[in-house]
């Protein structure tokens, strides 16, 4: 009998990198999608447990077949050193199959491969959707901010805010601190797009490289909130995006709007005194309108906060709890609101989200619009113009 060929050892490569001659590999990437199922065997009728996804390296995403995965659950971003992967192609794009030969194991973001920002190609901001990876952007910087979120015991902080070129804006995110400067041009390298709520957002995470760059062809901040209203039936076929600007009048208010009451700790709002995650909690008074807003192509809400609420109305939170002892139904105070704001024109600009329900927008800036003859004329000639 021949001796056992010696088992081929496998090559470490990027996914960007893979070819279906050069089974077995070796890789190191991120779960981007992991799902579950079984499969019948023909043979005798049994249940077999496969997964599927994609996984990712910075370099490129590629589907996986995972035979017999183990029963613990796999979360997204998790990093995983696969050694003994077979590589196959499927309609012109590489998959790795993972089975008894493969060995799994965890691994750190630092295991992944580099990503050289000078290897890479550049992408603008409308070419990059969830899943894009491998791509470097030149961006200003719109808004920057920071925020503590609390994931599981642990308070980290967030740093996020929103990025734009010519063609477009996108909300990004960062657990490690970039500088990032509202009003300063960059160039970065080495993040991937993932969809947050519905809408594409930057990841910067310790791998990415960010340069700062003169900017030349880059939108101005201000160029962004100064971009003419759209329409809503455009905004809702492009569901939504970072930067929207609409006009339209005002035909409703849903509930919950005018004097509401917050959890201290996590602002969900309070009915009869119980916050569905804190249970009974003492609530905090606040004044929001959920405003429908209708400009003849569609309709869509605009979730006033307390600043635009009181800023629309002219009755502050304070006024409101003094109307409300004196009269104490909520509901009159609900209508009194819904008066002064019902058939004013409004122009809002913010982000816009799209759900089961349509767009909504969370205002930057609601402004009323006036309608003298000068200001239509003018915006009537603005559209024409833009039209084009
Ligand atoms: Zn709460």
């Amino acid at each position: 009998m021949p001796p056992d060929p010696t088992p081929p050892v496998p090559v470490e490569l990027r996914l960007r990198d893979l070819r279906p001659t050069t089974s077995p590999v070796e890789v190191v990437g991120r779960v981007v999608t992991f799902e579950r199922r079984e499969i019948t065997r023909k043979s005798d009728g049994g249940r077999r447990p496969l997964a599927s996804g994609l996984i990712s390296d910075g370099t490129a995403t590629v589907r996986f077949t995972w035979w017999d995965p183990p029963r613990e659950e796999i979360d997204r971003g998790t990093v995983l050193r696969i050694v003994g992967a077979e590589v196959r192609e499927f309609r012109g794009r590489a998959e790795i199959t993972i089975n008894w030969k493969s060995r799994v194991g965890p691994a750190s973001e630092a295991e992944l491969p580099r990503v050289d920002g000078d290897d890479i190609p550049f992408r603008t901001v409308r070419e990059i959707g969830p899943g894009s990876e491998g791509f470097r952007v030149e961006v200003r910087v719109v808004r920057a901010g920071s925020k503590t979120v609390t994931v599981g015991e642990e308070r980290r902080v967030v740093h996020e805010g929103l990025l734009a070129d010519r063609t477009g804006a996108v909300a990004f995110s960062a657990w490690s601190d970039f500088g990032l400067k509202a009003g300063e041009a960059v160039r970065i390298a080495g993040a991937y797009v993932r969809a947050f709520r519905g809408r594409p957002q930057l990841v910067l995470d310790e791998r990415a490289t960010v340069v700062r760059v003169d900017g030349a062809g880059l939108p101005e901040a201000a160029e962004l909130f100064r971009a003419p209203p759209r329409s809503i039936a455009t905004v809702e076929d492009e569901g939504g995006g970072e930067a929207v600007a609409v006009e339209g009048l005002v035909v409703g208010l849903l509930p919950p709007s005018g004097l509401v009451y917050r959890c201290p700790t996590c602002r969900r709002s309070v009915t009869s005194g119980l916050c569905r995650v804190h249970g009974q909690v003492e609530g905090q008074a606040d004044l929001r309108a959920r405003i429908v807003l209708d400009d003849g192509t569609g309709a869509l809400t605009v979730n006033a906060g307390r600043a635009e609420t009181e800023q629309l109305w002219g009755v502050t939170l304070e006024e409101a709890r003094a109307r409300l002892r004196e009269q104490p139904d909520p509901s009159l105070l609900e209508e009194q609101l819904y008066e002064s704001l019902l058939g004013r024109r409004l122009r809002v600009r913010g982000t816009g989200t799209k759900d089961d329900f349509g767009i909504t927008i969370v205002p930057e800036t609601v402004e009323r619009v006036d309608l003298d003859l000068d200001s239509t004329a003018e915006e009537l000639s603005a559209r024409l113009g833009g039209a084009r």
